[in-house]
């Protein structure tokens, strides 16, 4: 069945990656439920961990390995994605694979020598450098071409220009580095797209070093393989399979009554919390509508109060008002901060701001989308606290159709906007005229 017309862009479902390329088509291809839109995909098979069971004999002692249940295929594509990230954000390469194609690749940001010699050793053809098409045409100071579906370019460069220093300048456009000019724009190889998904899951700058290598490789070098279909399913997966593993009642300076959850999902990656105020829980199951708010972490304004955002405001706001709700409200604290792109690129983000792009320009320039988040992770964690119904504070239309996307039924929305503070004025004017905020 299709998705309703403009909700493909909302990840909710795992996408089907296009075979040749590695990216992602993003489709609505699980069961469609009868009472929302589409149906989550739920994560029954985490209830049954694997992983952290240990399976006791009734002397006590641990039963040989071969007696151990088989792993769950999602949580070990899960786990051989986030080690791939890891290694990437270590310098160390990794190699991709779809069926008989193989691609080994780099973090132009994070490699060094030995890296790039490993790259050397195994490429069946010269290595090439993976960029978004926007940091592309910003080093080489023209437009480049690029096909409509692979949002990818790939440039070959000279030799000399494989240096750890230099790879670093081109993929950081805060580095003001120009590409030598003798560099070729080429046809992007096999599991181009899956290569910059990696990157960017790994809150790298999405460039890369890549060549084409032969079977056997990985072995021969020690380096991980990842299939490119478990890249693109990752953030989905990773959404999907978050459960509760801390509760605790903290009083909040604005919220007497306050509980935090924490959820983490089966990749062991960093935990996502709800804040409960009030009892919302109770409101729901007595048919109202609590209110919710999915904020993204944001440590600058959230913890050291910048003035460069709205953020601090917003969360503080958001409890306050939920504290004077008789339905009570939850606050999704999402650790999806810069709207997905990490703090390092957020702090690159304001440099290129400092220079006179906007914050929707910043994060392009970088070679992230505008909005990296995945609602998801929000959708999951209301579900898991009985909360389906909900009136959102917010003035982002695509949080209300992102959660809508993703099963949430989103009743009601309240406005939540606070004064411009004489440093955020254009970053409130950006997010209205740009991100289509409605702020009055
Ligand atoms: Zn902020």
């Amino acid at each position: 069945m299709e998705a309703a017309p403009g909700l493909e862009r909302y990840q909710c479902h795992p996408p089907k990656p296009d075979r040749k390329t590695g990216r992602a088509a993003f489709a609505f291809f699980l069961t469609l439920g009868s009472q929302s839109a589409v149906t989550v995909p739920h994560s029954p098979w985490l209830n049954k961990s694997v992983l952290e069971t240990r399976h006791m004999s009734p002397q006590g002692s641990l039963l040989s390995q071969s007696s151990e249940p088989a792993l769950d295929p999602r949580r070990l594509a899960m786990r051989g994605v986030h080690r791939a990230l890891s290694d990437l954000r270590r310098g160390t390469p990794v190699l991709i694979v779809q069926q008989e194609t193989a691609l080994l690749v780099g973090a132009a940001e994070t490699l060094g020598a030995a890296g790039l010699a490993d790259i050397a050793k195994a490429a069946l053809a010269a290595p090439v450098l993976l960029l978004a098409p926007v940091r592309a045409a910003a080093l080489l100071r023209r437009p480049v071409t690029q096909a409509e579906d692979q949002p990818v370019v790939a440039l070959r460069l000279p030799p000399a220009a494989l240096d750890p220093a230099r790879l670093r300048g081109f993929a950081d456009p805060t580095a003001e580095s120009l590409l030598p000019t003798e560099a070729e724009q080429l046809a992007p190889p096999p599991l181009a797209g899956a290569a910059l998904a990696l990157a960017k899951l790994g809150r790298l700058l999405p460039a890369l070093v890549a060549a084409p290598v032969a079977p056997g490789v990985a072995e021969r070098l020690s380096l991980l393989t990842v299939p490119a279909e478990d890249i693109l399913a990752y953030p989905i997966s990773a959404a999907a399979s978050l459960q509760r593993v801390a509760e605790a009642r903290v009083p909040l300076e604005d919220a007497p009554e306050a509980r935090i959850i924490a959820f983490r999902a089966a990749d062991g990656g960093i935990e996502h919390l709800a804040i409960l105020v009030g009892d919302p829980e109770a409101s729901a199951a007595a048919g109202q509508a609590p209110l919710a708010r999915a904020h993204s972490e944001c440590f600058t304004g959230d913890l050291l109060g910048s003035l460069r955002c709205d953020c601090g405001p917003q969360l503080r706001g958001a409890i306050k008002r939920m504290a004077e709700d008789p339905a009570g409200g939850v606050l999704l604290y999402l650790a999806q901060e810069g709207r997905g792109i990490g703090l390092v690129n957020k702090l690159r983000a304001y440099t290129l701001q400092d220079r006179g792009l906007d914050t929707l320009d910043a994060n392009r320039a970088l070679g992230y989308g505008a909005d990296e988040r995945n609602f998801l992770v929000a959708a999951t964690m209301l579900r898991e606290v009985g909360i389906t119904r909900v009136r959102l504070l917010t003035n982002n239309p695509d949080k209300l159709s992102g959660l809508a996307a993703c099963g949430i039924d989103v009743v009601g929305r309240e406005a939540h906007q606070f004064d411009p503070n004489g440093v955020n004025d254009a970053y409130l004017d950006t997010k209205a005229r740009r991100f289509g905020h409605m702020l009055g």
